[in-house]
């Protein structure tokens, strides 16, 4: 993002046109494509019939020279025709002539022959007999040896024939002219008998020459032969062919029944391509043929195709050029502008995916074109702003323009390669957003100066507000990380095992004694002053962290420059980083004063403990889960545990419960008090062989707070004892042995209390007075009367059955207590009991003395006091009415 934006095309659009411009110029590709394919069939029917055109020009120059040359062969034929007529007529005069045997007759006509062929035409006359001998000559006149033709072609032919014909011989090397000739021959018949053959040798040349001279150029030709195909003249170099049989191919050969006829052929003479046309010589086995020379004839023709061509074939050049040139430009120009155009799509989708706003600034005048992306985010239509420099410079923040001004000074002299701003602009309801404007002078004068600039508005007022909470939640951290007592740090370690704090925070300072910037760098100054005892465990843990990306937590010691030693505990949580490296993040804060009193806390306990196991009874102690911390082995002696105290550390408070068993844990259960806050509280148990225990149970509270509990047992069996027996004594009566008044009452306030719940009689009180027993003491002492009395007690005693109870009221007066007992048995068994006291005299030291006893009968109310009252008021009137007797109170008075 730091790359800066215009919204001009970049210069190099067109190279790097995108796959949207390349779609875009595939139809057009297509099209260029099918125009250039239309120029090339244009160009190629345009070919073919120029070249059809050249070919029918050709055929037709052709057509032309065979013409000509057929009428050429025509004419020279019909003109060897006539001559060929001339020489027979000759021969045939001569023959004739020679037959009719004058001699002067013979000579007149050949003088006629000479004078009548050319000059050079003429070889010879002959003349041979019957047996082949040339027996004349016009060569020489006397015959001398003579030479005898009778193997000549000719003369083979006359003296077989019968018929009388010319006869045309090839060219032969004369025997006597010694010159090469065409024999020209005919029989002589004399009186129809073969006489010889007259021989009129014409030189080939002469014919030859004749050609020559209407056809000088030698491309040219035209030559004479026999229908066997035997050249008998040929307008050029003839005498190189002339004998030469070998190789003759004439076309009129190939067709013997066509008059004439044409043909294109090589010569086999001279190799030259001509065009030949044949015509046979009326009358004759003669044929002319007359061959054109077919480049001379035809390079007109051929010249003027082969320029047409080249002219063509350089306009085809020039037209291909021109249209793979104008489908190159077009296809730039569509390129061009399906790049501009992916440009322009690509732009524009950029500033709309980053939500920027675009300007166009014309420096000199001020003209500032903003685009609607630009409106909106200051809230404004295009339509409603002015196309102004100054509508942008109005809505910048006050406070913020001399910033903005200097940078777009810096921009427009040149000195920054562009311009940034981040700054306040006034949105339209008020507020103020914050603004990222970017820009560039895309123009300028050749002195430098601004012409045009561009450039981009982005809103980043959330940006600014994420900044600003960032930097304020940071500050605070700071703050809140300055006042830690420890230090919050990042650690790294690098692969190379190298290490570092990336961050610590001040307090690094009082916890290792260097500052963030020192540690930053390298952690060797921390690791330096971490205690030699502590360091390999310490680098192991770390080590450790490291490979099992497990939470560090390591406590050690560092020794300060100055000897003293502290104690620190470090919590950090590790992290891999992409590069290998480790990076942990946590605290390490001083533990020494908890050291301290972990230790004094330690001395403590071991104190606690030695108390404890001192303790002359039992001890159990929970912690604040309920989990026992300290149990002593007195204590489970106490309760007759087949166990040691140490059985039952860590135990849970449930699982104690079980150890211990149902019977033996009811003491553990906390008293029910111990929720309305009691703190103490004592209760005792029996714990069976007849022990009994004492149990404190103390809850260890701090503020409120429970932390746990205690139980302190201890054995008090024998005080209890010692108890029952006091208490035993209290409510006894020293001389009788007898229940004191005080242990009475209890006893029948008991006894009223337990009729209350239960049905049928209450029970029977009776209250006994020994009848004048002043007397007694009066006559034998008072210590008599003691054993009198005691006397008494013992038949009381005796006569009370299991549940009964009997009480010394107090002076000669006694109480017994017959519960469940309804009034009539009560008064039964209070009659028998006195019969027996006065039956049974007291056997004392002065002797036998008897008694009687005044006894009153009551029943048992709710009330034990009102029997009391009543019982009493019928001893009254035992007593009143004569004394050793039973008196029953009123029973209505007992139902109230
Ligand atoms: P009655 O009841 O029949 O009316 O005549 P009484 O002599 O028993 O009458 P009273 O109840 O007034 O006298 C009781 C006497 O019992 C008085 C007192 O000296 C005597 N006495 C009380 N306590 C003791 C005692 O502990 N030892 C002896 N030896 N005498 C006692
Ligand atoms: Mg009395
Ligand atoms: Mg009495």
């Amino acid at each position: 993002m730091r790359e800066f934006m215009s919204i001009e095309p970049p210069p190099d659009a067109f190279d790097r046109a995108g796959p949207a411009a390349a779609r875009r110029l595939g139809p057009v590709l297509r099209r260029v494509a099918i125009a250039v394919l239309a120029l090339f069939v244009a160009l190629g029917v345009h070919w073919s019939l120029l070249l059809r055109g050249h070919a029918e020009q050709q055929a037709n120059a052709e057509a032309r020279v065979h013409q000509r040359s057929a009428q050429l062969a025509h004419a020279l034929a019909l003109q060897v025709g006539t001559l060929v007529t001339d020489i027979d007529y000759m021969v045939r005069t001569l023959a004739d002539t020679r037959a009719a045997g004058s001699e002067r007759e013979f000579l007149r006509t050949q003088r006629l022959v000479e004078a009548g062929l050319p000059l050079g035409a003429l070889v010879q006359v002959a003349v041979a007999d019957a047996r082949g001998l040339v027996v004349h000559s016009n060569l020489r006149d006397d015959v001398g040896d003579p030479v005898s033709i009778g193997d000549r072609a000719h003369f083979v032919f006359h003296a077989d024939a019968g018929e009388d014909r010319l006869f045309i011989s090839e060219p032969v090397l004369g025997r006597v002219s010694g010159r090469w000739s065409v024999q020209f021959t005919r029989r002589i018949e004399r009186d129809g008998v073969f006489d010889g053959v007259v021989v009129l040798s014409i030189a080939p040349e002469y014919l030859s020459s004749s050609f020559r001279d209407i056809f000088p150029d030698p491309g040219d030709t035209v030559l004479l032969a026999r229908e066997d195909g035997v050249y008998l003249a040929r307008s050029h170099r003839f005498d190189e062919i002339v004998g030469d049989r070998a190789g003759l191919t004439h076309a009129f050969m190939r067709a013997p029944n066509a008059r004439e006829g044409l043909s294109r052929a090589a010569s086999v003479v001279d190799g030259t391509d001509r065009f030949y046309a044949f015509h046979r010589v009326d009358g004759y086995p003669l044929v002319v043929s007359v061959g054109l020379d077919a480049s001379a004839e035809l390079d007109t023709v051929r010249d003027a195709i082969a320029a047409s061509r080249v002219e063509n074939a350089v306009a085809t050049g020039v037209v291909l050029l021109a249209g793979v040139l104008l489908a190159w430009m077009f296809l730039l120009r569509e390129r061009n502008s399906a790049a501009l155009a992916d440009s322009r799509e690509r732009l524009e989708l950029a500033l709309a995916g980053g939500e920027l706003g675009t300007w166009d600034l014309d420096v000199p005048s001020g003209n500032t074109r903003f685009d609607e992306r630009w409106a909106a985010m200051l809230g404004y239509r295009l339509a409603e702003l002015e196309e102004s420099v100054a509508t942008w410079e109005n809505l910048v923040h006050p406070d913020d323009w001399p910033a903005v001004d200097a940078a777009l000074a810096r921009h427009l002299s040149g000195r920054a390669a562009h311009y940034e701003s981040e700054h306040r602009m006034r949105h339209r309801d008020g507020r103020w957003i914050w603004v990222l404007d970017r820009g560039r002078v895309v123009e300028r004068a050749a002195d430098g100066s601004a012409i045009r600039m561009t450039g981009t508005h982005a809103d980043i007022t959330s940006r600014k507000l994420a900044e600003a909470a960032i930097a304020e939640s940071r500050e605070r951290l700071e703050k809140l990380v300055a006042e830690v007592p420890g230090v919050v740090y990042q650690f790294l370690m690098r692969p190379d095992g190298s290490t570092c704090f990336p961050y610590a925070s001040p307090g690094i300072r009082a916890v290792y004694g260097v500052d963030a910037a020192q540690a930053a760098a390298s952690a060797e100054k921390v690791f330096e002053i971490i205690h030699p005892d502590d360091f390999e465990r310490v680098t192991a843990s770390i080590r450790e962290s490291a490979e099992r990306l497990a939470p560090w937590r390591c406590e050690y010691r560092v020794r300060d420059a100055d000897g003293s030693v502290r104690w620190l505990l470090g919590h950090s949580n590790p992290q891999r980083l992409a590069s290998g490296a480790t990076l942990w993040h946590g605290y390490i804060y001083d533990v020494t004063e908890q050291h301290l009193a972990a230790a004094e806390l330690e001395v403590g306990r071991q104190r606690l403990m030695t108390l404890l196991e001192r303790f002359p009874g039992g001890v159990l102690m929970e912690d604040a889960r309920d989990v026992v911390v300290i149990a002593n082995d007195t204590l489970c002696e106490l309760f007759g545990l087949s166990l040691v105290g140490a059985d039952l550390i860590g135990l849970g408070h449930a699982e104690l419960v079980v150890r211990l068993g149902p019977e033996r844990s009811g003491w553990l259960h906390e008293p029910e008090s111990a929720a309305r806050g009691e703190q103490r509280r004592t209760i005792e148990i029996a714990a069976g062989a007849g022990h009994a225990l004492e149990v404190d149970w103390v809850p260890i509270l701090r503020e409120g707070e429970r932390l746990g509990r205690v139980w302190l047992v201890r054995d008090i069996s024998e005080r209890k004892q010692r108890e029952v027996a006091l208490e035993k004594l209290a409510a006894t009566d020293t001389l009788t042995g007898l229940p004191n008044r005080r242990s009475f009452l209890s006893r029948l306030s008991e006894a009223a209390r337990d009729a209350r719940h239960r049905a049928g009689a209450a029970g029977v009180v009776m209250m006994l007075d020994i009848d004048h027993f002043k007397r007694v003491n009066d006559t034998w002492g008072h210590a008599v009367g003691d054993e009198v009395l005691q006397h008494f007690a013992e038949v009381v005693r005796q006569s009370l059955r299991r549940g009964d109870a009997a009480g010394r009221l107090g002076g000669e007066e006694f109480a017994v207590l017959l519960p469940g007992t309804g009034a009539e048995d009560g008064r039964v068994l209070a009659e028998r009991l006195r019969e027996r006291i006065e039956t049974q005299p007291a056997v004392t030291s002065v002797g036998e003395i008897a008694i009687t006893v005044s006894i009153g009968v009551a029943a048992l109310g709710k009330r034990a006091e009102q029997a009391l009252e009543l019982a009493d008021g019928a001893l009254y009137r035992a007593k009143s009415s004569g004394r050793n007797r039973v008196c029953v109170a009123d029973a209505t008075a007992v139902a109230q």
